[in-house]
């Protein structure tokens, strides 16, 4: 019988970070030692206090369908932290809660695009954004950016990139994969060209905990009620609570679109897990000392990593602000050979380090620019220390 893939998914990729962390956790699982800075996979592990929140959870019974926007306690802490850390003020039938910050974007962009619509997406991005955006029937359209600018849209930029198709702007800051953050007169400027265009801005906001040297992240949503009413908020628990696996994200915004958003979800998966739900709960209303901790060991790690990179001297990378990884510049690797092999790409590049060095980073070709490579430092320092020093010698002597 003749397999029959419908053609939208057929131009779907799988995701390159999750290739490579399952390629990684399967060498482990083989007994192979491996360094790994493949996926942004904070190391820690979720704090005490709101695991035994959903021992709580399950103990008491809250193991049943919730609302499909999410339980009301959920989005009234939501709607606290909103308010507190980023002076947005929304009531909680303007949140929904999801199953992990990638599928609040689903459903956003599920909420508003019809066919052909055109959303503006500056590279480098993050993997999933072109597929989410291609799946929901739009059209990402990419603008590149510049190093001098530290890889940020410029409004300049936005604007050579808007046509009568366009529908949306998506911004994510502090970014994956360059760690850059936008300030509050170029989000200002971004928002500018939203509300004149009448365009939607979905804000990714999942590092905003993951910010260094005193640098702030600003919604581009608190910047007047205008653009406030075009944006859709995007975070989530996995970064900054160590909460990956327990798939939960939010999204905030005008009432009518989240509500799109909601009867999305209700017949996708009706809601994401309770015992996570009561759990994030207490993660947003109880202390955020184990955050700071947390980002306090993240700083020592970028530096750490960012020195050692900026040591070996044909690479070039840019100091992340923000989030956990470094953005690394390998076009002086291209065309030279790496045991035996021509590198003609970043995934020749990776596949190579990680098959015969055992060290996991991305390829750049994830994020839409060739020439790079990501490295996470969401990792413990011993292993960044000691992968670094495999990753040096590794090329210090296969590389031709
Ligand atoms: N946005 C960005 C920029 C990310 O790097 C990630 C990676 N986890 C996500 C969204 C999705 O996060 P999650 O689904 O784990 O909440
Ligand atoms: N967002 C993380 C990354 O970029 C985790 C993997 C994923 O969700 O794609 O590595």
């Amino acid at each position: 019988m003749e397999l029959r893939i419908s053609d939208k998914i057929s131009k779907i990729a799988p995701s390159i970070t999750l290739a490579i962390d399952a390629k990684l956790k399967q060498m482990i699982a083989d007994g192979i030692k491996v360094y790994g800075f493949g996926a942004g996979e904070p190391d820690f592990d979720t704090p005490k206090y709101i695991r035994d929140a959903a021992i709580e959870a399950i103990n008491k019974g809250f193991t049943r369908y919730t609302a499909a926007q999410g339980t009301v306690e959920l989005r009234k802490a939501i709607c606290g932290k909103l308010e507190r850390d980023n002076g947005l003020t929304y009531n909680p039938n303007q949140i929904i809660v999801s199953s992990g910050a990638k599928h609040s974007l689903s459903n956003a962009f599920a909420a508003i695009l019809n066919p052909g619509d055109e959303v503006i997406v500056p590279v480098p991005y993050w993997v999933s954004y072109t597929e989410i955006i291609k799946l929901n029937d739009g059209v990402p359209v990419l603008v590149p950016t510049k190093k001098e600018n530290n890889f940020k849209m410029t409004k300049q930029e936005l604007l050579n990139a808007v046509t009568p198709k366009s529908k949306a702007i998506l911004i994510n800051t502090p970014n994956n994969p360059t760690g850059s953050i936008y300030s509050e007169q170029e989000l200002r400027d971004i928002a500018e060209v939203a509300v004149a265009n009448n365009l939607y801005v979905i804000s990714d906001e999942i590092y905003e905990r993951l910010t260094y040297d005193g640098k702030k992240h600003i919604s581009i949503a608190s910047l007047g009620q205008e653009i406030k009413e075009l944006t859709i908020v995007i975070n989530g628990m996995s970064k900054a609570y160590a909460m990956t696996g327990w798939r939960l994200g939010y999204a905030a915004g005008n009432e009518k679109l989240i509500k799109a958003m909601s009867s999305v979800q209700s017949h996708a998966v009706s809601h994401p897990n309770s015992i996570t739900q009561y759990a994030s709960t207490t993660a947003l209303n109880g202390p955020q000392d184990d955050v700071h901790k947390m980002v306090e060991q993240f700083a020592k790690r970028r530096t750490y990593m960012y020195d050692r990179l900026s040591a070996m001297k044909e690479l070039k990378c840019i100091m992340p602000e923000g989030a956990f990884y470094v953005y690394v510049d390998i076009s002086s690797y291209m065309g030279r050979e790496l045991c035996g092999q021509t590198i003609k790409s970043s995934l020749d590049f990776a596949q190579i380090l990680l098959e015969k060095g055992h060290v996991a980073v991305i390829p750049g070709a994830a994020f839409g620019t060739d020439s790079f490579i990501r490295l996470s430092y969401a990792t413990s320092m011993e292993t960044i220390e000691k992968g670094l020093d495999v990753f040096e010698s590794f090329i210090r002597e296969n590389l031709k």
